[in-house]
């Protein structure tokens, strides 16, 4: 016989996880205890070797589904004597260190239960278990139970209670139990705002058939959901919602559904179907379909709530389903809201009286080594924190301005926000506002440092720069992109020096100009500046990013070609000439906008990026590349895009296929970045490279970019956990702030000043 103390850390609580151990106590004849600590678990276990070592080899492979196990240790502690298994309740923490759970879609067993008729949540649309439902959406406050969430209004039936209480059940302590008895009801409301007699999931269903345009509250906000095969009604919600070419995603009854629209890898139906359930980018079957989404892709998810369960029972079986929000406000949250605000839009409402807390959009992806790549991680991943090292704590980090998101560090987590939106917006400013001192409140964080991005402008700055005064703490400012750098060496665990290849739309450097297409090398503390794009002239500055022919006019310009068939050529010359607001850019995201409108691809942007992904939509394969021209000046490598220029504005001239145009154009880059990044393994000695910044969403690059730079003996690192884009910024920030706090406190000299560094 033998006495083990097993401590586990990680998400522990409030996911089924003291039953779980209950039943696996008893499946292994096991005597002993658990209670909860700061930090996870405490499990004091007897039993003779044998059965604590399969007990233990058990425990990682058949958790529940919520727990995330991030460490086990077990010691050899004296022997006890215990007679049974007992759980031993803790008193209240004083820290509050619980992890906080996603929001996850409905479990296999609760899909089952409300399909069975002789089931007391038959057809129920709030049904949900320790592994599945609402959590992050709900919690008001922590330590995280019923009273500090939106369950609070309903006080449990004594048919729950006592399922609450029975730690043989499976909704043993699932905080948001509830039945058609105790728990929120279901309304239909009409155009006009009122509510309707009858079966409401019937109403909407039929409303939906109809071809009506239908709010419908979801779990961190509403969405507006329309039959998908109609361009007409698909239309009718465009202009409803001035939504002019944007993407809608979809929602499918089934994986089968999917399947008849969208090529579906095993991997991708893997991420589809699992517990998590974010919208996936898949590669449209055939043409058509182009009312949903104009290019190759569409986002497509399943069912994750029992009302969409319902929606489908005897509805469509696959609806538009996009967030319920008006330009770049936050998602709708209240119902008095969305009754108004939605008024004219939506032909019906189909709402709840369980109160959402916590905003939080469908998190969108595609699929890259078997596993999530996001554009945007936000419902049924937040607030799962990422794994860092302890090092300073207590640090909030806030993000970029346009995918504006926030991170706070503790005690080797990072809590990195949900998707916030756009600042310049009030109501979006507000939130992430509101958000902070939320996450502060749930994980108990008090800032003693802050960090943000070097531009002076973001509201995100400010918000960061006035904070730092009121409360008379450090803020230390990050360059943009060694920040897009850090984010993807922290999403991969590493330390030490890297290589950077770092690529995005527009970023403040160190020189005052903007930079988007650059290597660096460098670690959390500092970086250099190995390389970049020779710069590009922006006509009329802020208006080149929606209107691309005037990057188009610029590239043409610079290379010697004629530059008389682009739009507005005259008024651009005269601009140039003067070199009027004309600043330099050596934005990636702008070389791409440039290239489409050379291509004739697109002029003239609606929503962001969309002229660089109409480019990669159109790419055809094996249409070979230009060779890149690089010049060193001053040890900084320079791409000089104006040979490939050049090369396009001919062959297309000559009526080359602006499909494999747009692939040569690609697959410069691709050579461009290999021989860039061979020179600076050279010179640098660093073998490692990590790729982020917002212009590697492009599929097309990533499915080859890695490859080439892999070939030439280099360790090539991409984002896994969180976006490549500006939403994953304040992660790389929080790291270097406590990467420069850390080497401060230990006498490291250290240089704030990026002027020195930076290139
Ligand atoms: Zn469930
Ligand atoms: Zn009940
Ligand atoms: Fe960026």
């Amino acid at each position: 016989m033998q006495t083990w103390e097993i401590r586990i850390r990680g998400i522990v609580q409030g996911v089924g996880f003291r039953p779980f151990i209950h039943r696996l106590v008893r499946t292994h004849a096991l005597k002993g205890s658990i209670r909860n600590t700061s930090s996870g678990v405490t499990l004091t276990l007897e039993g003779d070797e044998d059965r604590l070592s399969s007990f233990l080899r058990e425990l990682p492979e058949k958790a529940p589904p919520l727990a995330v196990i991030e460490e086990i240790r077990t010691d050899r502690i004296p022997f006890q004597g215990f007679s049974d298994f007992r759980i031993i309740e803790s008193e209240r923490q004083a820290e509050r260190n619980t992890l906080i759970s996603p929001d996850i879609g409905i479990c296999p067993d609760c899909l089952r239960e409300m399909r069975d008729p002789a089931d007391r949540r038959y057809r129920f649309p709030f049904i949900n278990c320790t592994n599945c439902g609402p959590r992050f959406t709900i919690i008001e406050d922590v330590p995280y139970d019923r009273a500090k969430t939106s369950m609070k209004a309903f006080p449990m039936c004594p048919d729950c209670d006592s399922e609450y209480h029975d730690i043989r059940n499976r909704r043993y302590h699932a905080q948001p139990d509830c039945c058609p008895v105790c728990g929120p009801s279901l309304q239909f409301y009409d155009a006009a705002g009122q509510p309707a007699a009858g079966d409401a999931a019937k109403l909407a269903r039929d409303a939906l058939k109809e071809g009506k345009i239908l709010a419908v509250k979801g779990l961190g906000g509403f969405h507006l959901a329309c039959r998908c095969e109609d361009p007409a009604i698909a239309g009718r919600l465009r202009r409803r919602k001035q939504r002019d070419e944007k993407p809608f995603a979809v929602m499918c009854r089934d994986l089968s559904g999917v399947k008849s629209i969208c090529e579906v890898s095993a991997a991708e139906a893997r991420v589809l179907s699992g517990a998590r359930k974010p919208i996936v980018l898949l590669k449209k079957k055939h043409q058509g379909l182009e009312h949903l989404s104009e290019n190759g892709w569409l986002g497509v998810m399943l069912p994750y709530t029992p009302l969409h369960v319902l929606l489908f029972e005897d509805g469509p079986d696959m609806l538009i389903m996009t967030s319920a929000n008006l330009s770049d406000t936050p998602i709708i949250r209240d119902n008095a809201e969305a009754l108004e605000t939605l008024r004219g839009i939506a032909d019906g409402f189909l709402m709840h009286d369980r109160r959402i807390q916590t905003r939080c959009d469908d998190s969108l992806c595609w699929v890259l080594d078997g596993q999530e790549y996001f554009a945007r991680r936000s419902r049924g991943y937040v607030p799962q924190p990422l794994t860092v090292p302890e090092q300073e704590t207590q640090i909030l980090a806030c993000g970029a301005e346009q995918k504006a998101s926030f991170c706070l560090g503790k005690g080797g987590h990072a809590f990195l926000s949900q998707h916030i939106g756009d600042l310049k917006n009030l109501e979006t400013l507000e939130h992430y506002e509101q958000q902070i001192r939320h996450f502060e409140r749930l994980f108990d964080i008090r800032p003693r440092a802050l960090a943000c991005d070097l531009h002076p402008d973001y509201l995100s700055t400010r918000y960061a720069q006035d904070r730092a005064e009121e409360e008379g703490i450090p803020l230390l400012q990050v360059q943009h992109h060694h920040a897009h750098m850090a984010a993807c060496m922290a999403d991969n665990g590493l330390e030490g020096p890297c290589l950077g290849l770092i690529w995005d739309g527009t970023g403040l450097g160190t020189d005052g100009t903007s930079w988007g297409g650059e290597l660096l090398a460098g670690d959390y503390r500092d970086f250099r500046r190995l390389g970049s794009l020779r710069p590009i002239p922006l006509p009329g500055g802020d208006r080149a990013v929606k209107e691309p022919y005037r990057v188009a006019f610029s590239l043409l310009r610079e290379a010697g070609c004629p530059v008389g068939g682009v739009r507005d050529a005259e008024q651009l010359s005269r601009l140039a000439e003067a070199g009027l607001n004309c600043p330099l850019s050596t934005g990636m995201g702008r070389l791409f906008d440039g290239a489409a409108a050379i291509l004739g691809i697109k002029e003239r942007c609606s929503y962001e990026g969309q002229a660089a992904i109409l480019l990669e939509a159109s790419a055809r394969e094996d249409a070979g590349f230009y060779p890149p021209v690089i010049e060193e000046a001053d040890g900084l490598l320079r791409f000089d895009w104006r040979e490939a220029v050049r090369a396009l504005a001919e062959e297309k001239k000559a009526g080359t296929d602006a499909g494999v145009l747009a692939a040569r154009f690609m697959n410069t880059l691709v050579e461009m970045a290999a021989h860039m990044a061979a020179m600076a393994a050279e010179t640098s000695g660093i073998h490692r490279i990590v790729l982020s910044g917002g212009s590697f969403q492009n599929q097309y690059l990533m499915h080859r970019l890695p490859a080439r730079l892999r070939g030439l003996g280099l360790e090539v690192y991409h984002h896994r956990r969180v976006s490549c884009n500006d939403e994953g910024l304040a992660l790389g920030q929080l790291r270097i702030a406590s990467a420069r706090l850390q080497a401060e406190r230990h006498g490291g000299r250290i240089s704030l000043d990026f002027g020195e560094s930076g290139r």
